[in-house]
């Protein structure tokens, strides 16, 4: 431990590398606020690697400075870069969804530094169809009888209806017209594919009466159903259910068109909460068309999934919009690897990192937060630290009653505003820790924080507690 205390004194001040002359360069190109922040991260990883006996000696200061300047250049040309995510929210919109798997993640270095088979057939030598083995999966996963991918969900909610829809009605319960987020509203979607929307009931109350009345007193293509997924509502409510959709759908002549949103691909005891509507059962309530996101309870890609009867896949998969919406082929390679996974569900639950996040158990989460508070009190930072129960939603607009258990280390700085600490930690180099706080305490919730990130989790908690 002496020999470390030696090293960390060694360490030079920022200030110091700060006249150097390539750093001067750097502050007068880039702005000193830059600079300095690269060599305060630099500085920092630096002093973490001392304190985990990782670095033996101190680099001469030439180095130092050298590899500041790589840090400012990463960090200008990336902005998208990896963040830690402490909310315990598995699916975070804003933090990216899903997380790939590995197999995933070798699947899109492979995809994107080759030439690949993307539309050609190796067999024949003649053009091929891009989304063919993904299809194919699909339907054997799913039990339909036809699939097609887009970009991404409201993609899908696009294609469909204008495929099946356009210059003709689409009854959705006025229940269901949903925002989704970021101030987009599903009924401004599903009139862009140029079909009539057509709002029937109420907006607590919906009944097999109203869509038979608007089957019969409009021109309809459409049962339009979309599962209500980030709110919920409660007290005197009244909907239709898929199943008695679908049979209004049959005796009018009507396509039923469910929109899942997140789309459970595996039975729904799998998820440790209910309420998600499981892809194959919507199909079996007679949906014609089922789609979801490849980013939410899937834990793929970014990605828009449809399935159901192939007459109507058939329509969408010509329609000119197809074209525009399509699925990129770093994006299809993902998916295809993450659908390969589900053919084990075993293995899904293990290797797909947002299903494992929201089926770890609770006991798990609890060892993971005394070990993340362990190295914080290693650390010595200037706080006063409690592990915690807590509950975290799911996210990404998926069961938005359920909370599921789990544990967090709840942080109270000694010398300064938690507030303060909060902000520090989103602004840590090399990996922003993204927290919340709550009552007074910032959480770092165990269930989203990997065990490889708690390291840096707690230098972060480290640097940011100092006055
Ligand atoms: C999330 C969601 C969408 C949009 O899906 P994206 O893949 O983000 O485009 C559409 N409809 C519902 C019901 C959703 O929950």
């Amino acid at each position: 431990m002496d020999e470390r205390q030696t090293l960390l004194r060694s360490i030079p001040a920022a200030d110091v590398l700060l006249r150097a002359p390539s750093l001067e360069a750097a502050a007068r190109a880039h702005g000193g606020a830059a600079v300095l922040g690269a060599v305060r991260a630099e500085l920092d990883a630096l002093r973490a690697s001392v304190l985990h006996g990782e670095a033996r000696a101190i680099p001469p200061r030439p180095d130092l400075c050298a590899a500041a300047l790589q840090r400012l250049r990463t960090g200008q040309t990336m902005r998208l870069r990896h963040v830690v995510n402490a909310t315990g929210v598995a699916l975070h919109t804003n933090l990216g969804r899903a997380p790939l798997a590995d197999a995933a993640c070798t699947a899109v270095q492979e995809a994107a530094s080759n030439y690949t088979n993307l539309e050609y057939t190796l067999e024949t030598g003649a053009r091929g169809s891009r989304t063919a083995a993904v299809e194919e999966l699909l339907c054997v996963l799913c039990g339909c009888e036809a699939a097609f991918v887009v970009n991404n969900n409201a993609a899908a909610v696009l294609l469909a209806l204008a495929a099946l829809s356009r210059g003709k009605g689409a009854a959705v319960s006025r229940g269901e017209l949903v925002e989704i987020g970021d101030g987009f509203r599903l009924r401004d979607i599903l009139e862009e594919s140029g079909a009539r929307v057509v709002e029937v009931g109420a907006t607590n109350r919906t009944h097999t009466d109203d869509y038979e009345r608007a089957a019969r007193e409009n021109d309809l293509a459409v049962l339009f159903k979309a599962h209500t997924s980030n709110f919920r509502m409660v007290g005197f409510t009244q909907s239709v259910s898929l199943r008695e959709l679908a049979r209004i759908g049959v005796r009018y002549g009507l396509a039923t068109v469910a929109d899942l949103g997140g789309g459970a691909p595996l039975d729904e005891a799998a998820y440790p909460f209910s309420g998600e509507p499981s892809i194959s059962r919507a199909l079996r309530d007679g949906a014609d068309i089922v789609c979801f996101s490849g980013d939410k309870l899937l834990g793929g890609p970014q990605a828009g999934i449809l399935l159901g009867r192939a007459e109507l896949i058939g329509r969408m998969r010509l329609h000119p919009l197809a074209r525009a919406l399509r699925i990129d082929k770093l994006s299809l390679a993902a998916l295809e690897a993450t659908l390969r996974l589900y053919c084990d569900p075993a293995r899904a639950g293990n290797e797909i990192p947002a299903l494992r996040m929201l089926c770890t158990a609770p006991e798990t989460l609890r060892a993971r937060a005394v070990y993340l508070n362990k190295l914080i009190e290693q650390e010595g930072a200037n706080c006063a630290t409690e592990i915690i129960s807590v509950k975290r939603p799911v996210g990404g607009g998926c069961a938005p009653s359920a909370l599921l258990d789990g544990f967090a280390v709840a942080v109270l700085p000694a010398a300064l505003h938690v507030e303060t600490l909060e902000a520090r930690l989103r602004a840590a180099a090399p990996l922003p820790v993204v927290a919340r706080i709550s009552q007074g305490r910032l959480l770092l919730d165990t269930a989203t924080i990997r065990d490889d990130e708690c390291p840096a989790v707690a230098a972060a908690v480290k640097a940011g507690c100092v006055l």
